[in-house]
This record gives structure tokens, sequence and C-alpha cells, in this order.
């Protein structure tokens, strides 16, 4: 153990990680805790950080520094192996080690944002862009596991979806994005049907939501877009979010004749 807090080593993960893979609840109530300063007697272990958090009761936290999420506490959701407010709290000062938390490190951004501009994307753009949803859908997996792991589970179909959401964000609307952005739904939609993944509290098929709505400004702006959606004719998809894509497709066709 090390009191000197110049010489710690940093966790392995990083501010990023605890925000999009803690849902918004536990998050805020976590910033509360850290920046009322009730993280209290920070000590660096081997591998490890350890703290005493102060809540309803003072609460002997620890957690891993290897991988976020993995650690031990006190409290009720703590001993159910779920990703109690203490533990974040304690993650948060490993990683800040205890500096003031900026407006931008306390925002949970997970809302797709429209650019509003049109524009193409280079192909090594594209490309990049391809690769980094593939990634941020590993986090999007099937449910196998005991219901300890639902929360951890959980929170990993979040973390995709706020991985995806970043990603797509702000991309200059034309047939090219469009067509990225549906082909990203529909594999979003073949998990949600086929893949085994558990969305029984909607944060899947919210995000889906979301670009859907997106798309649809697409059009509004971009007529050559609406061409991107007609993979979406006579598709069965999950829920049915394909509908408003759809019927712009049909009034499209009305309108040329
Ligand atoms: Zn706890």
């Amino acid at each position: 153990m090390t009191s000197d807090e110049n010489t710690m080593t940093p966790p392995k993960f990083d501010l990023e990680k605890i925000k999009y893979a803690t849902d918004a609840t536990t998050f805020e109530k976590a910033v509360d805790l850290y920046e009322s300063g009730k993280v209290t007697q920070f000590k660096e272990g081997i591998g490890a950080y350890a703290a005493l958090v102060i809540g309803t009761k003072p609460y002997r936290v620890s957690i891993e520094a290897r991988r976020y999420g993995y650690g031990y506490c006190e409290c009720y959701l703590g001993k159910n192996d779920t990703l109690c407010k203490h533990l974040v709290a304690l993650s948060l000062y490993a990683v800040k080690e205890g500096r003031p938390l900026s407006g931008e490190d306390k925002r949970q951004t997970v809302q797709v944002s429209f650019s509003g501009t049109l524009g193409t994307l280079k192909k090594t753009e594209l490309s990049a862009i391809k690769k980094s949803i593939s990634g941020a859908m590993r986090y999007i997996k099937s449910y196998e596991g005991p219901s300890r792991i639902w929360f951890s589970y959980q929170n990993s179909l979040s973390e995709g979806c706020n991985r995806l959401a970043k990603i797509i964000s702000d991309l200059p609307v034309s047939e090219q994005t469009a067509g990225l952005l549906v082909d990203m739904l529909l594999r979003l939609d073949d998990r949600l049907c086929r893949g085994g993944v558990d969305d029984s509290d909607g944060t899947v098929g919210g995000f889906i939501g979301e670009v859907v709505v997106m798309l649809e400004e697409y059009a509004k702006m971009d007529q050559s877009c609406i061409k991107a959606f007609k993979k979406l004719c006579d598709r069965e998809t999950c829920f049915g979010w394909e509908e408003s894509l759809v019927r712009i497709v049909d009034e499209g066709l009305v309108e040329k004749y």
C-alpha cells in the first residue's frame, strides 16, 4: 500500500468507460458522492484501489484496477454483485485522482445528434466508421448468464448503444451515410430477433427509434437518402421500427407519378 498519491498507478479503464458502462441514475449518484467528498481514505493496493465511501453508512469499497465494474462493496447492491454508486464513486476517484470533474466529464451523452450538413465520407473515413460500428456491436451480445449478472449485461447493452450513438452523431447527410445507418439498424434488428439479445428494458429498441427519427430528417434534407430506405421494404423487423421509413419510400414513389 502506498499513501503517496503522486506515484499512483492509473487504472486500466478511463472516464469514458465509466460514463458509457454505467446507467444514468447510478452515474449521477456516484458523481454526487465524489463531488461532496464522500470518497475517503483512498488507498492504492496491488492492482486494486480501496476507500471508505460515506453513503447512508460508511461502506468499505474496493475495485480492480484492470477492469471497470469489478469490485466489492458492503452495501446491499454491492453484496448482490450489482454495480452500485459507491463502486462507481471510487472508480471516479481512481481515474480523476480526487481532482474536480468538469461539465464535460459529467455529461453522459447518449443521444444521437443530427449534423444538418450535406456531404459524403471519404472511402477511408467510411471504412473507419464501419470498423468502429463493428467494435461497438460487440457490446450488444446475447444474454447467457445467470440472473445475477443481469445488471452488468444491461450495462453492456447501454455501453454498445452509447458507443454507436457517438460514432454516428454528426455524420454528413447523403445517400451514402443513410445507407450506412440502415445497414447498422438491420444488424441491430438481427441481434434482437435472432441473436439472443434480451432487450427487455428497451435500451437497444430506444436507440433504434432515435436513429429512425434522424433518418427521417435525412430524407427531408436530401431526397436521395430515400433510395437507401428501399432495403427496408417487404422486411419483417422485430418491432416494426422501419414503418415510418417505408412510408417515406411509398410517398416518394407516389410523388413521381
Ligand atoms: Zn455500494
